[in-house]
């Protein structure tokens, strides 16, 4: 028997529920699959083998195609009905178009328990439950069945959905009605109506959530990067645990990749999303309340369009650029999807957490293993397997929430997140400021700060680098770490601060040894070693290497630059051709740094830390402009070469020199054209020699400077959980002690600083 069950795989199903909704013999049922998601099962003894459900299926049919060149219009309802929509608030008034003809409308609701369904309306007073965008996959139910009906009836029906929703209410219907009008949302892809369920379970008891708000413009603005609950309690959260796995395309749908139906000429007579990136093109239109980016795909369209009553409707001319909701091309899914639902990964980072503040630990490490760079989080990674190595217990840090503001469309931090999750046996919750931040003292005996620019002045990690929140009775180090550049520039307050705070101190070994800081500005007597990632044994990265699924493929150049560049582009493109080699890039996971999209190549996707080193490990020769990408083609001896980039400092080059290297080095792209000199193999076993003995005196520097907790018995302070901690202690109490210690240091330190004692 041929049916949507065997015909029609997972990876291409939309999960719109027309090939249920055709049945009439009740063979087929939508179920929640292991993801979370719709999808059809057949009932085999219900089945007649009639076909219906398979010309039903929008993916087995091609889809209905409307202008390839559709109108385009920035356009705004009125502003009451604007403030308490998603974008522009379009939908409504067309809604209402529809309803004036007396006809129905169906869309994407919440029901009480916040799961979505769509559902059929036929009054003005119900239109606010269809309002507002909500990021879960909905369940169309028996709606496309009724839909059908009212049309037979002769009634006017508005419907609108994801553009995969609206393809199946066509090929369910089988032709067009004219009464029919259809809308498709922008669509950056499907989530997992299962992982929603999941959220809302994890972290809300049944029956306290009052609402629901996905586009609360009153909480986050014009903005989709949090969801704003509100609890019968009055309480009011925004967070964005959810909506950053949505946004990094990990909880879609496996048929929201390369999705057919997103792309121009879209199958709705109207498609509504946001009008974002609007300012690149007029920056008077964006009065930051929201705008609608309409599209009018059909006649049908223009003319229900042309009958509305908004407040602004400018036609703009698409640009050919722009791909907001994947109009011109299709989405790769997140190379962590498959990870996330194998290990039912937390959507919420605190989560795992929370279970090992229950411990005592030796050490407390101090490392951005959340940055959005590769160097970052692999040398995160080493400092971390270096210290357990050495036999000692390890809490990482997680980012506390009072440092590194970010952008609010910003969430794409994902890749580092779950890499953590893998390999990190134990993270700290996410402290909010600097007084929870003392808390670390209950359960950890000294604190390592690892690499890499952590006390670079530009970074602004001053709360977390310098170890304000360590008590002076507990090991303070710091490992490899970096100030990044030649010079400190900030002002003399925050300078007088923090040389205080460096001479708490125990022991310092930097990167590298900028002289006017070390010894003028913060006079500390410090050690230099090498880069973390070249201490940890290059084993550990093949490791990693070999734990990616990633098909390298053919031969191929491996690009890894931070700032790419015109420049930067045609250089790598001519060493690729001089080599005949095909070229795979990786951009930087920072998207404020992707300013520049290379036209001579392009980047597939974003890759996990192991997929990186994988693409070291097979690449037959890297170009980058990052100094980590010169480390780990040391690492896996690949030939290279590193186009010095020196506005992220130059400073630490310098070890370059030692390996004898630094003929490998340029300092602009221009002079790869002068030589061949790039062309001829590497001979590592200089750099090696070196990096071998210099990662021993490393080792055992910091075995060295750790040995007074070697021999320190554990404190058997109360193991209590850091929840708790204000419960229990009282918060007075509490919140003395934790700004007591620091200022009490501070002041000691500056008694030293003074008079010497
Ligand atoms: C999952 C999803 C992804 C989106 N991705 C993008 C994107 O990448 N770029 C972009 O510009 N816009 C995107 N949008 C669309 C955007 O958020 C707005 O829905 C759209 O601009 C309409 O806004 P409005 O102000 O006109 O009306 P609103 O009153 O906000 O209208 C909401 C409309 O969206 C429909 N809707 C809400 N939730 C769902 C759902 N789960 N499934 C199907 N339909 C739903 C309702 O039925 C209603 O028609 C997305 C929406 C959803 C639901």
């Amino acid at each position: 028997m041929k049916n949507v069950s065997n015909q029609v795989p997972y990876a291409i199903c939309c999960g719109c529920g027309a090939c249920a909704n055709t049945c009439s013999k009740g063979a087929i049922r939508m179920v929640e699959n292991r993801e979370g998601f719709l999808v059809p099962q057949v009932d085999e003894a219900l089945c007649v083998d009639c076909g219906l459900c398979l010309k039903a299926c929008p993916a087995l049919q091609d889809k209905r195609e409307n202008d390839h060149k559709p109108d385009c219009y920035a356009s705004q309802a009125p502003d009451n009905i604007r403030a308490i929509s998603s974008s522009g608030g379009v939908f409504t008034p067309l809604a209402e178009a529809i309803l004036n003809r007396g006809g129905f409308v169906c869309g994407a609701a919440f029901r009480n328990d916040w799961t979505v369904h769509h559902i059929i309306i036929d009054k003005k007073e119900d239109l606010d439950k269809l309002r507002r965008s909500k990021y879960v996959q909905s369940d169309t139910e028996d709606c496309f069945k009724r839909i059908k009906a009212l049309l037979r009836d002769g009634k006017w029906v508005l419907f609108s959905g994801t553009p995969c929703q609206v393809a199946g209410l066509y090929t369910y219907l089988g032709k067009e009605y004219d009464t029919l009008l259809t809308v498709d949302i922008f669509c950056h892809g499907a989530p997992s109506p299962g992982v929603w369920k999941r959220y809302l379970k994890e972290n809300y008891k049944p029956g306290t959530i009052a609402d629901v708000n996905f586009r609360d413009k009153k909480a986050i603005g014009w903005s989709c990067s949090h969801v704003a609950i509100t609890l019968k309690n009055g309480k009011k959260e925004v967070s964005d645990n959810y909506t950053k796995w949505f946004h990094s395309s990990v909880i879609l749908r496996p048929s929201c990749e390369d999705c057919k139906y997103s792309k121009i000429p879209r199958p709705a007579d109207i498609s509504l999303g946001d009008w974002w990136s609007i300012s690149k093109i007029d920056t008077k239109l964006n009065d930051g309340k929201g705008l609608s980016n309409v599209l009018l795909n059909s006649e049908k369209g223009k003319n229900i369009y042309a009958s509305l009553n908004l407040s602004k409707s400018q036609r703009i001319a698409l640009p050919d650029w722009y791909n907001n909701g994947h109009l011109r091309h299709g989405i790769k899914l997140n190379r962590e999807r498959d990870n996330f639902f194998r290990d039912n990964m937390p959507l919420n980072t605190d989560k795992r957490t929370k279970e090992s503040t229950l411990n005592q630990f030796d050490l407390c490490y101090v490392s951005i293993y959340y940055g959005r760079n590769y160097g970052s989080i692999l040398v995160s990674y080493a400092g971390y397997k270096i210290l357990q190595s050495l036999g000692f217990s390890v809490l990482a840090l997680n980012k506390p929430k009072c440092v590194w503001e970010r952008p609010i469309e910003e969430v794409d931090d994902v890749i580092q997140l779950a890499f953590a999750w893998r390999h990190y046996d134990h993270i700290s919750p996410m402290y909010p400021d600097l007084v929870s931040l003392g808390k670390l003292n209950e359960f950890c005996n000294g604190f390592v700060v690892g690499s890499d620019q952590i006390f670079s002045p530009h970074l602004h990690l001053d709360t977390i680098a310098y170890l304000q929140y360590a008590r002076t009775d507990k090991v303070k180090i710091a490992f490899g770490t970096s100030f990044g550049h030649e010079s400190y520039l900030s002002n003399a307050d925050r300078i007088y601060k923090n040389k205080a705070l460096l001479q708490r101190f125990d022991h310092i070994a930097l990167r590298e040894i900028p002289k006017n800081i070390v010894e003028n500005i913060f006079e500390l007597n410090a050690s230099q070693i090498i880069d973390p990632t070249l201490i940890l044994p290059k084993e550990e990265f093949h490791k990693l290497a070999n734990a990616s699924n990633l098909n390298t493929g053919e031969p191929y150049l491996l690009t890894y630059c931070l700032d790419m560049n015109s420049k930067k582009e045609n250089a790598i493109a001519y060493i690729a051709k001089q080599l005949n080699l095909r070229i795979v890039y990786i951009r930087n996971l920072q998207h404020m740094d992707r300013r520049y999209e290379p036209s001579l190549f392009h980047s597939e996707r974003d890759y996990t830390p192991e997929d990186f080193c994988k693409l070291y490990q097979n690449a037959s020769f890297v170009v980058t402009d990052s100094y980590h990408g010169s480390c780990f083609s040391i690492i896996f001896r690949r030939n290279f070469v590193s186009i010095i980039n020196t506005e992220r400092g130059k400073i630490r080059y310098e070890m370059f020199n030692d390996f004898g290297l630094l003929h490998r080095f340029y300092s602009s792209p221009e002079e790869v054209y002068n030589t061949k000199d790039w062309m001829e193999d590497i001979d590592f076993s200089q750099a090696e020699n070196i990096i071998a003995e210099k990662a021993n005196f490393a080792r055992e520097w910091l075995s060295n400077s750790l040995s007074s907790l070697r021999k320190q018995e554990p404190s058997h302070i109360e193991q209590t959980a850091c929840e708790d901690y204000p419960k229990k202690q009282g918060l007075r109490k509490a919140l003395s002690k934790r700004i007591a210690y620091p200022v009490r240091d501070f002041f000691r330190s500056l008694r030293k600083m003074i008079i010497g004692k």
